[in-house]
């Protein structure tokens, strides 16, 4: 049978975009649909506008800085609306690059909703199309506990939007989104309480570096309320995307009002309503696309990539996945997604980054490790005063001697791990960094000046414990 297309793609996002490309690259005849904006989340509502959200407000703590460098700096003002609307301004041109990248490549783009009508059908709108190939990129949504009031809460996709910036915040979750726009708001000065269910924040990150982090983030003026759940929000004002008030109501019966509260508690995975049933895909225990290692689903035609198959939810990640599958299956260069020694970073503030195994993980599956640790004030802060520290930490395998993970929190430490990512993922050993010279003054130079590692275990836990 002939189809309209050798490869149709659902969703215009990280990974489904750069899989339409480099398929049309290799030659395929390739579709392409999407119901809201082209670029996806990272493009619209996600990395772009955060990281953009995140260096405007960290002027705020600049400005500090420079007065004991001698400047004198009159009281700053800001312009939420400045900042937002020149955010948009943006995103805007980006959408429309991922526009033209797309044209250029000859891939054509429907403006509409896809859904599987069978194993080789989709319908956009009033089209129906067929390929030969399909692949899934529909990426995921956020989730809000449904709790009574739950409705009047924001997630990060209208934080991009908002009228005003809130006086007060109020920000559950502890996650990623929770600690990233926690920093965003009480940089730019509002009053910022961060809800969490449990002792600290970024479960899963090395335990060391969430301590740290969480510290100071409290430093930074945050109100970490721990080991807190919401019962209810109740609205006060005039209701969602408005200045609240809204009162904030404890299962204990405690209660504190906060002018906005954003829910930042995890992602889903977007498979309701596209007839993946119809065509024989079929979801993971946690509700994703079930895929094998190649990212094809249970459906010998159809494949999956991204945050819809909840392998690891970053856009690198879906873009080297929808690679791999064009590069597979359109260009005769089979090849599989990697998912170890994925580098990633939380722009908090102070900024988290990290490759490898933490501590905690390493312990378990290599047994005996040799970890060094290095906790400093940065040279740029001995002299403007900000209370701000910087903590570095490498993981090695004692039995072969290679750094199995690097973590850092500190300025800049996303720019420096990328780059160190790169000797973790050639297996470098211990002695290879000790043999590569420094660049002084740097805080990266640590990284090669570790000479003692730390007893086991470290002596301020082992006092904890
Ligand atoms: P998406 O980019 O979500 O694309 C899916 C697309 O499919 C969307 O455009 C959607 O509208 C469309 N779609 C859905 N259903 C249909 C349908 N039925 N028909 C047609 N179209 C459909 N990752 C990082 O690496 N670094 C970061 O700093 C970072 N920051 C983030 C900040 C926020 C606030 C959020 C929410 C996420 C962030 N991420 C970050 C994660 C990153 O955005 C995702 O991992 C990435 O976008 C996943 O790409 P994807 O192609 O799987 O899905
Ligand atoms: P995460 O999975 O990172 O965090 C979810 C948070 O919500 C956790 O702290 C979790 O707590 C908490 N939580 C879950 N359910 C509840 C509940 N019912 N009540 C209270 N708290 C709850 O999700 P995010 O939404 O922050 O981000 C989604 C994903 O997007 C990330 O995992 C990441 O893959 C990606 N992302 C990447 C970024 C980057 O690369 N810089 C930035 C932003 C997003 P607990 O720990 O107790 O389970």
């Amino acid at each position: 049978m002939a189809y309209d297309y050798d490869l149709y793609v659902i969703g215009a996002g990280s990974g489904g975009v750069r899989a339409s490309r480099i398929a049309a690259g290799h030659g395929a005849r390739v579709g392409i649909c999407e119901d809201f904006r082209v670029g996806g989340t990272c493009v619209i509502r996600g990395c772009v506008p955060k990281k953009l959200l995140v260096y405007g407000s960290k002027f705020a703590h600049d400005f500090e800085d420079a007065a004991g460098f001698g400047w004198t700096v009159p009281a700053p003002t800001h312009s939420w609306t400045t900042l937002r609307d020149n955010v948009n301004k943006e995103v805007d041109r980006l959408n429309a690059v991922y526009l033209r990248l797309l044209d250029g490549a000859g891939v054509k783009l429907h403006m509409g909703r896809g859904r599987l009508m069978d194993r080789h059908t989709i319908q956009v709108g009033e089209q129906t199309i067929t390929a030969e190939k399909i692949l899934v990129a529909t990426g995921g949504r956020p989730v809000i506990p449904p709790i009574p009031g739950h409705e009047l809460a924001i997630t990060s996709n209208e934080a991009f939007h908002l009228a005003d910036l809130p006086k007060r915040i109020t920000i559950v979750g502890a996650g990623y989104i929770a600690v990233e726009f926690a920093g965003i708001f009480r940089g730019l000065g509002s009053k910022v309480d961060l809800v969490l269910r449990r002792d600290r924040v970024l479960r899963g990150f090395d335990e060391e570096c969430r301590t740290f982090v969480h510290e100071a983030l409290a430093e930074s003026g945050i109100r970490l309320r721990t080991e807190m759940e919401i019962a209810r929000i109740v609205a006060k004002g005039a209701g969602k995307n408005d200045s609240g008030p809204y009162e904030i109501h404890t299962p204990g019966g405690g209660m504190f009002e906060t002018d906005l509260v954003m829910y930042a508690t995890g992602r889903a995975a977007n498979t309701a309503g596209i007839g993946l049933e119809k065509a024989g895909v079929q979801l993971n225990k946690a509700g994703a696309i079930a895929v094998d290692e190649w990212s094809k689903t249970t459906a010998d035609n159809i494949w999956a990539v991204g945050d819809v198959t909840d392998r690891i939810n970053l856009t690198p990640v879906a873009i080297m996945e929808g690679h791999c599958f064009a590069d597979t299956e359109f260009g005769n260069k089979p090849r599989k997604p990697d998912h170890r020694d994925v580098p990633s970073a939380v722009f908090c503030q102070p900024e988290m980054a990290n490759v490898g195994l933490t501590e905690e993980e390493a312990k378990l599956r290599l047994g005996t490790l040799r970890v060094y640790t290095a906790a400093f004030r940065p040279m740029k802060y001995t002299v403007s005063g900000r209370h701000q520290r910087t903590f570095m930490k490498m993981i090695v395998e004692a039995a072969t001697d290679r750094v199995v993970g690097i973590h850092m929190v500190g300025d800049d430490a996303a720019e420096l791990i990328q780059g160190l990512a790169v000797a973790v993922k050639a297996g470098a050993t211990k002695a290879q960094f000790d043999a590569t010279v420094g660049i002084h003054p740097t805080a990266g130079e640590e990284f090669v000046t570790m000479r003692t590692a730390r007893a086991d275990p470290a002596p301020e836990r082992a006092a904890a414990e």
